[in-house]
């Protein structure tokens, strides 16, 4: 069955037309689409498939906060474990208006893949809450984040579930967690979050870990399709942490960036662009609109411009049925979670470009955050060079796998690397067996 028709069928799609935006679909689907066809693939059965799908725990959580004008405001929380198979939940907490329980329960699915497909000991969770941060004081981010935690509290722990930093949330936010956890408990756990400050437990390499293992990613496709480095052009979609970290670390391996933007636009210079100076630029006026290093472009422009590597590191559905055509780069590292729809990733396979997929092109992240946790349950710490060689190795070792599996199966990137991942849950799902 055309995946259109699949998303058909499960409802995905709402409308027809307006649908191949991307806009109107619903990630819970895509993400159920998605692991339905890798159950196609595998021969795997309509019930085991059914508990592959559901998450296995979900907290919906009302979260009060007194905001500073002293009224008391509301906000919808989400805290969802999808997996905890091959070991407790990991997942990061989203601050964002567009938060929804389908969208967490996606990106619980997705961790559960991206920590398989690595090879980390981690189940998938994600938590949010939908809320507005830039119209919130700190002071009143910080109050929803206690009492967050709070609501919470009965389903994390070092042991159980260890959120991270995701879409608006920094590490401030997770020391504010692991304090509010803390203070609950009576002493001290460093290893209840990841991203958490270097003062308080976080691990050196932390920061820039997606984006590195983004870079190492895309070196490995390079490789694999034989091009040259020499003279590669890549746009990136979002300059926040992992857009900017990606364009830092590929303009100091000498690449060209010739496009970034943020969510009001972006900046192209086909002569290449600084990232130092776009940060700065973005730090002091929150966008990029007049900067001055290159000539304005709309987001929609930046995915269709003339360039070799797309790095879309925004959010979901940036990619779709109806921008895919126009897409010049040979190769999409996907840095943002979801940002290609179903419909999109058939286009882009059609059309010969390669698509690092998002669980394996950004797991550099999860991967060092395993990391840290690691280090914070021993109380001993690693140097930044530990961290980033050990990075390599889990990231070669994943995409060689995914690599092979694509080869062997004659399948796409994507389809290969969803492979790889649910025969490992489903391998330990076997070995667990059903309790009772
Ligand atoms: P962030 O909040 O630091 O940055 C997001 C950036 O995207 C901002 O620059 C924002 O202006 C921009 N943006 C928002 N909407 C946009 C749009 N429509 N078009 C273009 N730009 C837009 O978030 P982040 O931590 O960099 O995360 C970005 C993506 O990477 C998310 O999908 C997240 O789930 C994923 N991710 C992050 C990590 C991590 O370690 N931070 C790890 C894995 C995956």
């Amino acid at each position: 069955m055309s995946v259109m028709k699949t998303l058909k069928k499960n409802k995905v799609v709402r409308s027809t037309s307006s649908s191949l935006n991307g806009q109107n679909l619903n990630p819970y689907e895509v993400a159920r689409t998605q692991l339905k066809q890798t159950c196609d693939i595998l021969g795997i059965n309509d019930g085991t498939y059914e508990m592959l799908a559901k998450p296995r725990r979900s907290l919906v959580v009302s979260v009060p906060v007194k905001m500073d004008d002293g009224s008391l405001k509301v906000f919808d929380g989400y805290r969802v474990q999808h997996s905890t198979t091959r070991g407790p939940a990991k997942g990061g907490i989203r601050y964002h208006p567009d938060v929804t329980f389908d969208e967490v329960k996606a990106l619980a699915m997705w961790m559960t893949w991206k920590c398989a497909v690595v090879g980390l000991p981690y189940g998938g969770g994600k938590g949010g809450i939908r809320c507005d941060p830039k119209k919130m004081s700190r002071g009143e981010v910080e109050r929803m984040t206690r009492r967050f935690v709070s609501e919470i509290l009965p389903v994390i722990g070092p042991y159980r579930d260890i959120p991270a930093p995701d879409v608006n949330t920094d590490a401030q936010v997770m020391a504010w967690i692991m304090d509010t956890y803390s203070t609950n408990q009576g002493y001290p756990v460093h290893g209840v979050v990841t991203g958490k400050p270097l003062q308080l437990g976080g691990s050196l390499g932390r920061e820039a870990a997606t984006s590195r293992g983004l870079f190492f990613n895309m070196l490995f496709a390079l490789q694999v399709l034989g091009k040259p480095l020499a003279g590669l052009r890549i746009a990136i979609q979002g300059f926040g942490n992992v857009g900017y970290w990606f364009a830092r670390i590929a303009k100091d391996a000498d690449f060209k960036i010739v496009t970034a933007s943020t969510s009001g636009g972006g900046i192209y210079n086909p002569k290449g662009l600084d990232p130092e100076k776009l940060q700065t630029y973005y730090k002091k006026n929150r966008t990029l609109e007049g900067c001055k290093e290159g000539d304005r472009i709309s987001n929609q422009e930046l995915l269709e411009v003339d360039c070799d590597v797309l790095a879309p590191c925004a959010l979901e559905n940036q990619i779709t049925a109806s921008n895919a055509g126009k897409v010049k780069a040979f190769l999409v590292v996907e840095g943002a979670n979801g940002p290609t729809t179903p419909d999109a990733d058939v286009i882009l396979d059609k059309k010969g470009a390669t698509v690092i997929p998002d669980i394996l092109a950004n797991s550099g992240g999860v991967t060092v955050s395993y990391f840290e946790w690691v280090q914070s349950l021993q109380e001993y710490f690693w140097s930044e060079r530990e961290v980033n060689i050990k990075l390599r190795d889990i990231m070669e070792n994943a995409f060689n796998a995914v690599h092979q599996t694509s080869q062997k199966r004659k399948i796409n990137f994507r389809k290969s690397a969803y492979v790889v991942a649910v025969s490992k849950v489903l391998e330990a799902h076997k070995l667990r067996g059903l309790n009772p």
